[in-house]
């Protein structure tokens, strides 16, 4: 057991687990792109590490490349504003893998898929290492998932609790 700030967390997946989960994707994510010219879009923070390992995994040759929210209030009618910071590039005609550290309601990624419109890319497919189905809104189809979990707050590997915990290389589960 882990303890950060004021939370207790268990070990819930090793180190290990988590690498050979990247692996498996990134031999799928090798062959679907071995004739196509990809370009990924990792979200920031969280998918730093998963970026960062899958990368390495890979033997094609991506572009690489992050994407921030900014989340400040705002004047619109929602009194709530998320732009994507780092999305400069010209994206006409490339094909785009969106990079995830997890995907829990779908919200962000519906958010993403929105901004990404209209620009006319090549193609659209999303990665992300853990996938909570139970929590899931949305039905934009996961092209690839690392580990299936259940709905339950988790941190390490590029995930943090207020800030801590992203640079732990396992997944910790919060304790009850
Ligand atoms: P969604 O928009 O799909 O509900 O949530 C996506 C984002 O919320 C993720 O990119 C991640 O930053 C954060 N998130 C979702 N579930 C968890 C979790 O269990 N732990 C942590 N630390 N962040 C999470």
């Amino acid at each position: 057991m882990i303890q950060i700030r004021d939370k207790h967390f268990e070990e819930f997946l090793t180190e290990k687990d988590i690498q050979a989960y990247i692996k498996t994707l990134a031999q799928k994510i090798d062959e679907d792109y071995k004739d196509q010219e990809l370009l990924i879009l990792g979200i920031l923070n969280g998918s730093f590490l998963f970026v960062a390992d899958l990368a390495r995994f890979l033997t094609i040759d991506p572009e690489i490349s992050f994407l921030k929210f900014a989340s400040y209030e705002g004047t619109s009618s929602s009194g709530k504003v998320n732009d994507l910071i780092g999305l400069n590039e010209d994206l006409t005609g490339k094909h785009v893998l969106i990079v995830e550290d997890i995907v829990d309601s779908g919200t962000t990624l519906a958010h993403i898929m929105s901004l990404l419109k209209n620009k006319g890319v090549g193609s659209v497919k999303v990665a992300t290492l853990f996938f909570k189905p139970e929590a899931y809104k949305q039905n934009i189809p996961l092209d690839y998932v690392g580990k299936e979990i259940p709905k339950l707050f988790v941190v390490g590997y590029g995930m943090d609790y207020q800030g801590k915990g992203r640079n732990l290389t396992g997944l910790y589960q919060l304790k009850a």
